[in-house]
């Protein structure tokens, strides 16, 4: 199967400390794939390498058959990813709906847009939320208004970092279950996160990092039953 995202390669440092080292990634289309490893691992920065953030000192990234190792940031969305950041930002003054709308904008062509808006608001459980200002809804609320904004691009891949930050477990279970229906209705998700249980809750594939390599890959069931990958996690 062609990989709709692979890194070669990939390294980053700063100043002398080498965040990321030589990683290999490969997303492959309709998975859910998560980047995984305990805190200073190299994850976000490999997540920002992935979307233009930042730029590699080694390596190449190829975005659906194209290279976009250089690639500026607005490129790389304009040939289909869509990225939500650890922070909510969406627009607090504005409603819900108004959130969604300025999203759907974006994408030229669309002459859908309050179908799309209907359809959105009801995927991510924000219907009766749609006058609300976005500023009012609880955290976990604000982070599926902002996965909404990042579906609302029709991505071919949906880049998630820590989608889960700061939400309780009740918020982090619905925003597994939120991010498996897109996958069930043909997402492609890559997803960077720290929560195992998370992962375990959505995760096909896995990629894990430690001190900035790539430590293992492999099936979710067998990076779980990896006693190294867990070895890691608890910081032995
Ligand atoms: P993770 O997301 O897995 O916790 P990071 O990619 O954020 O790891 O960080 C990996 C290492 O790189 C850490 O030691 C961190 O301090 C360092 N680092 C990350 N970003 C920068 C930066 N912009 N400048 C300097 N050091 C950084
Ligand atoms: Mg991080």
């Amino acid at each position: 199967m062609t990989a709709l995202l692979r890194a070669y390669g990939v390294s980053k440092q700063f100043g002398g400390m080498k965040a990321v080292k030589n990683v290999d990634l490969e997303i492959i289309p309709g998975e859910i794939h998560c980047l995984i490893g305990p805190n200073g691992a190299g994850k976000s920065t490999m997540f920002k390498l992935i979307i233009g953030y930042h730029q590699p000192d080694g390596g190449k990234i190829d975005f659906d058959g194209t290279d976009i190792t250089r690639a500026k940031s607005f490129a790389r969305v304009q040939r289909g990813m869509s990225i939500k950041l650890q922070k909510p930002s969406v627009f607090k003054e504005l409603s819900t709906r108004l959130n969604l709308h300025v999203a759907l904008q974006q994408k030229a062509g669309r002459n859908d847009i309050a179908a799309e808006e209907e359809k959105l608001l009801s995927l991510l459980g924000l219907e009766t939320h749609a006058q609300k200002d976005a500023g009012l809804l609880s955290h976990g609320q604000q982070q599926w208004l902002e996965i909404g904004m990042a579906l609302a691009l029709s991505p071919k891949l949906l880049l998630l970092d820590e989608p889960t930050a700061g939400m309780s477990e009740e918020e982090t279970f619905r925003t597994g279950e939120l991010i498996k229906r897109l996958n069930d209705d043909g997402m492609t998700i890559l997803a960077v996160e720290h929560d195992m249980s998370f992962v375990r809750q959505i995760a096909h594939n896995v990629t894990v990092m430690h001190l900035g390599e790539v430590f293992a890959r492999g099936k979710i069931e067998d990076i779980i039953a990896d006693e190294r990958v867990a070895e890691i996690y608890l910081g032995k």
